[in-house]
């Protein structure tokens, strides 16, 4: 029995491993990156937002990186509409958040 137990041990280490890379990557896709439409360009864009946080306080997403747009750089929360798939985005977050 020893040696096929042992033998079971690492296939299951690499099941482990694979699991954990896939939950990093869905989480990767529902945590941080929003679908975002430019107020300057139009242009549409998945941007890498980091973690993002809702404070009570305020009436709006707090994100832990800028929004960049590929064409214009660096723009504020006001210079981007969040678009009908950013919203549903945001709001998986914020479900998950809670
Ligand atoms: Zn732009």
């Amino acid at each position: 029995m020893l040696p096929l137990h042992s033998e079971l041990m690492p296939s299951g280490g690499i099941i482990k491993e694979a699991r954990a890379t896939v939950n990093e990557e869905a989480l990767g896709k529902t945590m941080a990156e929003l679908n975002f439409q430019c107020k300057k360009c139009e242009r549409e864009f998945d941007c890498d937002v980091g973690k993002i946080s809702f404070p009570v306080e305020e009436d709006r997403p707090r994100f832990e990186k800028e929004i960049v747009c590929p064409r214009c750089g660096i723009l504020s929360m006001d210079e981007v509409w969040l678009t009908e798939l950013g919203q549903t985005q945001l709001g998986a977050v914020f479900m998950s958040a809670e």
